[in-house]
C-alpha cells in the first residue's frame, strides 16, 4: 500500500468514528481529526511519509466528504490541474525561485488543494496568502497547510471586499464562476456589469490584478467560454488597459464532466511601464494526459515559446 493510502486509512477511520459518535458531517469530523493530529490528541505514524503523501491523503478524504455533503460551493481543484499550474509558475519564476522566495495569493483558496499542490512542488520557495469565505473550507485548508508545513497566511472573508494583502509576485486561483450577489461591492470594480449582476469570475480577475505587483503574473483557471460571454467585451477592454495576456491554455475535455464545466488556464502579466508586452501569446491545448508523446510535444512547444520571449 502506498504511504498516502496508509495515512488516508488512519484519518478516514478516525473521521468515520467521530462522525458516527458525534452525529456530525464527515467533513466536520475530518477537520476535527486533522486538528486533533496537530494538537497531538490523535496520533499515527507512517514512516518516511512526505508532504505530498500527506496532502494526497487529505485530498482523498476531503473528496469523499464533499461527495457525501454535495454543497455546491465545495469544489476542489484536482491534482492534475494543480501540477500543470505549478509547472507554469515554475516557468515564469525560474530565476526568482532559484534566488529566493516568491509571494503568492490565492483569493479563492477553498480547501487549499490547488495552492498546496503548487507549494509542495516548489517546496520552500513560495510563501502565500489565502482568502476564502467558507469557514469549513478555510479551516480544512489551515489544518492541511500546518500538517504539510507550508507558510500560508489566511483570511476568512469575501475576497471582493477590501483585502489587506500587499501586492504579490503571483496570483494563483481557480476562479469561482457565476454571478456575484453583492451588487454594492461590485460597484467598486471596472468590471461591474452595466446592467444586472456582475460575474464573480470577472471581478476576481480585477481584484487579483489589484493585488499583483507591476510585472507580476496571475495564473487563473477560467471557464472555457470566458471570452465568449455577453460580458466578454467589457473584460477585453479591461484587460487591454491593465494586463498582457501571456498564455491561454485549453485543458483536455476528458478532465471535465460536462462541456459547461470545461476550463482553461489563463496567464496574465500586470502591465508595467518598465516592461514590454509579450511578442507572442502562447495559445496551446493540453493533450489527453495519458498520451505521453503528445504531452511531451506540448511541453516542448511551451519551452520553444519561452525561449522566443
Ligand atoms: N482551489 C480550490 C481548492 O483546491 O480547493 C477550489 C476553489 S473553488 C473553484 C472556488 C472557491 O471560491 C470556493 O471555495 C468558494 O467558497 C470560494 N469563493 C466564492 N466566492 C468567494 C468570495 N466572494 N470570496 C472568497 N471566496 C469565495
Amino acid at each position: 500500500m502506498d504511504k498516502f493510502e496508509q495515512i488516508f486509512g488512519f484519518i478516514n477511520d478516525q473521521a468515520e468514528k467521530i462522525a458516527t459518535d458525534e452525529e456530525i458531517d464527515y467533513l466536520e469530523a475530518l477537520l476535527q481529526t486533522l486538528e486533533d493530529t496537530l494538537d497531538a490528541k490523535f496520533e499515527w505514524q507512517v514512516e518516511g511519509a512526505t508532504k505530498e503523501d500527506m496532502r494526497k491523503a487529505i485530498q482523498i478524504a476531503i473528496l469523499k466528504g464533499m461527495r457525501k455533503s454535495a454543497q455546491p460551493n465545495h469544489q476542489m481543484t484536482p491534482d492534475t490541474l494543480g501540477l500543470l499550474v505549478g509547472y507554469f509558475v515554475e516557468q515564469f519564476f525560474e530565476k526568482e525561485i532559484e534566488n529566493g522566495s516568491v509571494s503568492v495569493l490565492d483569493p479563492a483558496l477553498g480547501t487549499g488543494n490547488l495552492l498546496l499542490t503548487v507549494m509542495n512542488a516548489m517546496d520552500g520557495k513560495l510563501h502565500a496568502t489565502g482568502v476564502e469565505v467558507d469557514e469549513l473550507l478555510i479551516r480544512l485548508a489551515a489544518a492541511t497547510a500546518d500538517l504539510v508545513e507550508q507558510p500560508i497566511t489566511l483570511f476568512r472573508q469575501d475576497s471582493l471586499e477590501k483585502l489587506l494583502v500587499d501586492p504579490v509576485d503571483a496570483v494563483i486561483c481557480d476562479l469561482p464562476v457565476g454571478f456575484y450577489p453583492n451588487e454594492e461591492v461590485a460597484l467598486d470594480y471596472e468590471l461591474c456589469a452595466a446592467e444586472g449582476m456582475s460575474y464573480a469570475h470577472h471581478l476576481f480577475i480585477e481584484q487579483s490584478l489589484n493585488h499583483t505587483k507591476e510585472g507580476g503574473y496571475a495564473f487563473f483557471l477560467v471557464p472555457g467560454n470566458l471570452f465568449e460571454s455577453e460580458q466578454a467585451k467589457q473584460l477585453h477592454k479591461y484587460l487591454k488597459g491593465h494586463a498582457w495576456i501571456q498564455a491561454v491554455i485549453q485543458l483536455p475535455e476528458n478532465m471535465f464532466s460536462t462541456r459547461a464545466h470545461e476550463k482553461s488556464i489563463l496567464i496574465l502579466q500586470k502591465q508595467s511601464a518598465q516592461l514590454k508586452a509579450p511578442r507572442e501569446v502562447l495559445l496551446a491545448k493540453v493533450p489527453n494526459m495519458s498520451n505521453k508523446q503528445a504531452l511531451a510535444m506540448f511541453f516542448e512547444k511551451v519551452q520553444m515559446w519561452k525561449e522566443s520571449k
